[in-house]
């Protein structure tokens, strides 16, 4: 595995060359291999094969447990859903309820660690037209303030562990109070309501 050397996959054997490689400890893992991984699973040049060889296994069963899942719930946020299976008391994150093909984890209900929000400041300058109808920028310069709010979910199974942010809302004006007092209701709604799964 020299400089020069190929970068022929430690599990697929294919070779997708430098640019679709990633380098593991001891071996190489290409892109179609790597899509399969969990989010929650971090890769980096000291991973070994048998790290990722056992990972790819939770991967299999994963995806063949997500048969079963009876969806009894869906929490809806701005692009990602959470579903509660209550009965087998687990849940996935995922785009869709069909979304198989990304074989979202399964995490039990106890393994949610924490939850708590996030809020981005965003500042855009102000424009405004003249005379003439061309865009001027204000100088001295003025911004307008958005806000994005997410959730933050911090989740563990025994395979995977790690944090997943979903997006709540996205350009929240600072102008609009009652807006951003809907959103924050929902964020303790929802906060509340993974919490309460969690210790039940
Ligand atoms: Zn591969």
């Amino acid at each position: 595995m020299g400089l020069f050397g190929g970068h022929k996959c430690s599990f697929c054997g294919a070779d997708r060359g430098f640019l679709g490689n990633t380098t593991l400890k001891d071996g190489n893992l290409c892109d179609d291999c790597r899509k399969q991984l969990s989010p929650l699973f971090r890769v980096n040049d000291q991973t070994t094969v048998a790290e990722v060889t056992k990972h790819l296994s939770y991967r299999k069963q994963n995806q063949a447990r997500l048969e079963q899942f009876a969806i009894a719930e869906q929490i809806a946020l701005e692009e990602d859903s959470i579903y509660l299976d209550k009965q087998g008391k687990q849940l996935f994150i995922a785009k869709t309820s069909r979304e198989k093909s990304a074989n979202p984890d399964i995490i039990p209900f106890a393994g949610i660690q924490d939850v708590s929000s996030r809020f981005e400041k965003e500042k855009t300058p102000i424009q405004w037209k003249n005379q003439a109808g061309e865009a001027i920028t204000c100088d001295p310069p003025m911004y307008h303030t958005t806000y994005n709010v997410s959730l933050v979910i911090t989740l563990e199974n025994e395979n995977v562990s790690g944090q997943q942010t979903l997006r709540l809302a996205t350009d929240l004006d600072s102008s609009d109070c009652m807006e951003a007092v809907n959103v924050r209701a929902r964020l303790d709604e929802i906060a509340g309501k993974l919490n309460s799964l969690k210790n039940a």
